[in-house]
């Protein structure tokens, strides 16, 4: 029983790797390396003392995708692979929906034909756009904003609709809140190219004195510091609710009927500030962040959490780590790979 992980190089599906390599899970990592570097594999290696199968692949080559199915023993996939640049994604939609839902598309069809019928689809928050009301749960309002967004969502539907189609599916969307931090051992973790768009990556560049100070964007909302309010989840609590979302396919592998379509938040359920995230990453690594107040970046919203219990019901998933192992990780990792995986 091997489990197939799309874009599995990437910042998330390698924290997700080391889980599943550490409960003797087997796996096959594919990528493109079009945003990760294979040197990400020797890391993972290294922390778990087993080296990964890798097939380097795009989602969208189906010849490439049946290959694998034939090759390896798979019967659930995680599919991480994609672009997720909000702004880039309204620049330039056509690579999106190519990527992104094309891409998903083939992995399907490609699933279909092999009849590897577990799906895990990263999805986003950002599938609820402007929230409908907070906390966010499952049953809030769809509606994306921007092209990425859109792409999110059609490939839940097409999830959705497959399981409509034939009940041997089992699909689950994880809807991620905002990813943070990185493995405790600083080997692995977010190498963002060129200036960051996420916060905490361009907080840990300015304290390691990549960039010079940190432009806030915007302290007029309706916060409790007027700065916009996430929930932060860290990379490894996230990871490790991937694990526990496969613990669902358990049951579906003696029988033929799948689970259908699932969709759940992963998030901690705890709102915070980007001026509460500053002084948080200040206290505990004890470096100053300098940071300018900015006007608010086109398309955010003021505040986003998650309603985070259907995890803990269905998944028997909750989020254990707090801001203050998301802000030690975050640093270890970019203190001591000042250049993410670059030598
Ligand atoms: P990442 O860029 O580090 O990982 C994605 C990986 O997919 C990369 O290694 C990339 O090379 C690979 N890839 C892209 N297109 C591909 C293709 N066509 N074929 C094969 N490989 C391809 O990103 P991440 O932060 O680890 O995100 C993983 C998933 O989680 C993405 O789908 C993303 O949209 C989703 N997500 C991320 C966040 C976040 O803030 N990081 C939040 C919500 C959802
Ligand atoms: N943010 C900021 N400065 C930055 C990057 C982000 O003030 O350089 C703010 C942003 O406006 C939002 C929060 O930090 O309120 C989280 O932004 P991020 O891009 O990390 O995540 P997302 O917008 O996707 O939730």
């Amino acid at each position: 029983m091997t489990v197939l992980i799309t874009g599995g190089t990437g910042y998330i599906a390698s924290h997700t790797a080391v889980i599943l390599l550490q409960q003797n899970i087997d796996i096959v990592l594919l990528d493109n390396l079009l945003n990760s570097k294979a040197i990400v594999l020797d890391k993972i290696e290294l922390i778990t003392g087993k080296r990964p199968t890798f097939v380097e692949a795009d989602i969208r080559d189906e010849d490439s995708l049946d290959k694998v199915f034939a090759q390896y023993n798979i019967n659930s996939v995680i599919h991480f692979a994609g672009l997720k640049a909000v702004g880039e994604s309204v620049e330039n939609p056509l690579s999106y929906y190519d990527n992104n839902v094309v891409g998903s598309l083939r992995l399907l069809s490609a699933m279909d034909k092999a009849n590897v019928n577990n799906l895990i689809f990263s999805s986003s928050a950002t599938v609820y756009g402007d929230p409908e009301r907070l906390p966010l749960d499952e049953s809030c309002a769809l509606r994306t904003t921007n092209p990425y967004g859109a792409n999110k969502l059609q490939v839940e539907q097409m999830m959705s609709d497959l399981c409509n189609s034939n009940d041997k599916w089992s699909m689950v969307a994880l809807r991620y809140f905002n990813p943070v931090g990185a493995h405790e051992s600083g080997l692995i973790g977010e190498d963002p190219n060129g200036i960051p768009n996420n916060l905490l990556p361009y907080v840990t560049q300015v304290a390691s004195g990549l960039r010079e100070k940190l432009s806030v964007f915007g302290d007029d909302y309706d916060t409790v510091d007027g700065s916009g309010v996430r929930d932060y989840i860290h990379v490894v609590d996230l990871a490790e609710g991937h694990v526990k979302a496969l613990g669902l396919f358990d049951s579906v592998n003696s029988s033929n009927e799948g689970i259908g379509f699932e969709a759940i938040n992963l998030g901690t359920g705890n709102g915070y500030s980007v001026l509460e995230m500053v002084k948080s990453f200040e206290e505990i690594n004890g470096i100053e962040i300098p940071y300018q107040i900015c006007p608010r970046r086109a398309g955010d919203i003021d505040s986003c959490y998650a309603d985070a219990s259907k995890a803990f019901t269905t998944i028997g998933w909750k989020a254990e780590r707090g801001l203050d192992e998301m802000m030690r990780d975050a640093w270890n990792w970019q203190s001591k790979n000042p250049q993410g995986y670059e030598e």
